[in-house]
This record gives structure tokens, sequence and C-alpha cells, in this order.
């Protein structure tokens, strides 16, 4: 039952593990929100559920990283942006796929999931860097 689970951040996360894409909804206004909270931040209503949202939207802005984070340099440069999913919520992540030069706000983006790399979770961990699965971005 899904909507028995945590309202947390790592719950958002395992169900990225799961492939699936979930926000958090209000019951009583009907808004959407990933990051999860627990109290609507629009009507405080503490009546809020776990969905699964379409992973389906478009780039609202993007910035292209040349002197990336440690865990990230061998991927540089790669694109990081924020997307307005079509159900509401604006989420920030990384995305592949397209050369820098060909990414354009307002274009169509579906959020992919990350398959899990044994060598390379055993590295991130030394680093120190959480071992949540991840997602990103790519033309459809
Ligand atoms: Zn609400």
């Amino acid at each position: 039952m899904d909507e028995e689970k945590p309202l947390t951040i790592e719950q958002f996360y395992k169900f990225i593990g799961e492939k699936r894409l979930m926000a958090v909804r209000c019951e009583g206004c009907g808004a959407l929100f990933i990051p999860p909270r627990t109290i609507c931040n629009r009507c405080l209503s503490k009546d809020l559920e776990w969905v699964e949202v379409k992973n389906r939207g478009k780039l609202i802005t993007y910035t292209v990283i040349y002197v990336p984070p440690v865990q990230f340099q061998s991927m540089a440069p790669y694109a990081y942006g924020i997307i307005q999913l079509e159900d509401g919520p604006r989420i920030p992540g990384m995305i592949r796929n397209v050369e820098p030069g060909d990414i354009e706000i307002g274009m169509e983006l579906i959020v992919d999931f990350e398959e899990e790399k044994d060598g390379e979770q055993e590295q991130q961990g030394r680093q120190g860097w959480p071992r949540w699965p991840r997602y990103f971005f790519r033309p459809p």
C-alpha cells in the first residue's frame, strides 16, 4: 500500500529504484509535491498521499556544467535542468542523450531511470555519495 509509505525523500528514491516517479498529493486541494511534504503549503492540510505521476514534461531552464562535483567528473560537460512535469511539479535533473548545443527551452523530455552498476555504487559509497538510485531526463 503506497499510501502507507512515509512521506520522505528516502521513500521518493526508493520509488525511483523501482522505476516509479512518485509525487505527494494533497487530498485537501489536489496540489502535487516533489520532493514530498508532510503538510500542504497551499491549504495546510496534513492529508497527503503518494501518487504516481507521468514521466513526461517540458524543459524550463538548464545549464551546462563543465566543472562538476567529483562524482560526476567522467560525465562532464553535461546539462542539468529543471523540467515541469505534465502533472505540474517541477523537478531538477541531468539531461542526457542530447548534445548541449541541441538543448532548447520548452523541449519535451521524459524522466528515465538509471540502472545500478555495482562497481560504480561501490566507488560512490567510498566518496560518501548517497547510494540512492537516480533518474535523468532524455528526449522521448
Ligand atoms: Zn492542499
